[in-house]
């Protein structure tokens, strides 16, 4: 815990309270900072929910002054992390495939909240989308701080059924897709003065399929088993600039992508076999962790997956097997 622990509100950061790496978003004396951009024009309006336990102001006073990029952010966790972020008052740029209303929705509740931002169509999977979708974040707000690589999608399949498509589809937006994403992150943070301090994050959304085999959805698991080593060694690669890398590997959390495996009483009693803590996730469970994992509050945590699975993870099927 830092000194800060102690401190009360008001949350926002003043001119001289700003971290010294937060050089992008709103900050006017980072010496990169051309002025053309239309957010600079002025202090950013506080956060305005200063009901925050003690423990979530430290964080806010880390955020309010960052910029975010969550990809896949029209739905579910993508834009459980979004609304988390722009609660704590940071800039939140909300990328989306085709649900357009999805985006606008996720925006909204960013507003509402008190933080601001503006929402991006792009398809993460091709490059050009990619580096268009990082590329107008930097011109916007004079640089970013946060990549969340959250975009994903499942195409399931018994091995000998799967297509080429259902393969390439999948690798493509989950593995790919979060490659584009990072690549032109990490050129961008890599641009920056280099200090002492964090200079730029990003955040994998994983999955406890990185770790757990799951038959018929090989797609799916090869992608998450590879972004776990696009996470780690890029972490190394990164770290000395630096720059921190880490993955969130959600287990089962109540979205679009499962929908049948939740909605349905049966299965979802299948399902908490599988959840030692007996109950499903949600895309708060998720966003609160995204918040502290891009925050300066996590500064040392490096390369590591954080699991986020109600115990998913503990091989249930050993709890009566002694
Ligand atoms: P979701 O379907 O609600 O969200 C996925 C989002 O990705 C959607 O908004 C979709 O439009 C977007 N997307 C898909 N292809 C895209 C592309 N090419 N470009 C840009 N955006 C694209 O499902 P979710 O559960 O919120 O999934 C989010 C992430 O969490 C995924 O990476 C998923 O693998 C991971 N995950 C989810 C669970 C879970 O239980 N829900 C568990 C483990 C991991």
């Amino acid at each position: 815990m830092t000194g800060t622990m102690t401190s009360d509100l008001p949350i926002n950061l003043g001119p001289n309270q700003a971290h010294p790496n937060r050089g992008h978003g709103l900050r006017r004396d980072d010496g990169d900072n051309d002025g053309n951009s239309p957010v600079m024009t002025g202090k950013r309006p506080p956060a305005k929910n200063t009901k925050l336990p003690q423990l979530l102001r430290v964080i806010t006073k880390t955020l309010t002054m960052k910029t975010v990029i969550v990809t896949g952010a029209s739905s579910g966790i993508g834009q459980g992390i979004a609304i988390a972020f722009g609660e704590l008052g940071a800039n939140v740029i909300v990328n989306y495939h085709s649900d357009k209303k999805g985006a606008t929705d996720t925006l909204k509740k960013i507003q509402e909240a008190g933080g601001q931002g503006y929402i991006h169509q792009a398809d993460v999977s091709k490059e050009s989308e990619a580096m268009e979708l990082i590329n107008k974040a930097i011109e916007t707000y004079n640089g970013f701080d946060i990549l969340i690589n959250n975009a994903g999608i499942q195409m399931d399949n018994s091995f000998s059924k799967m297509t080429l498509d259902e393969w390439t589809g999948v690798i493509d937006t989950n593995l790919t897709g979060q490659f584009l994403c990072a690549r032109e992150a990490i050129k961008h943070f890599e641009k920056k003065k280099q200090t002492d301090t964090c200079k730029g994050n990003i955040i994998f959304i994983s999955s406890v399929h990185d770790l757990i085999p799951w038959a018929g959805h090989v797609n799916y698991a090869s992608s998450k088993g590879g972004i776990l080593m696009l996470m780690k060694s890029l972490a190394l690669e990164v770290a000395p600039k630096k720059i921190r890398i880490n993955a969130i590997s959600p287990g089962a959390i109540a979205t679009d992508i499962n929908e049948e495996a939740w909605s349905d009483e049966k299965k979802k009693k299948e399902l908490l076999k599988l959840i030692p803590y007996q109950r499903i996730g949600n895309v708060e469970d998720i966003g609160k962790a995204a918040v502290w994992l891009g925050s300066d509050d996590s500064d040392y945590v490096i390369g590591t997956t954080i699991y986020i699975d109600g115990g998913m993870t503990l091989y249930p099927g050993f709890v009566d097997n002694g």
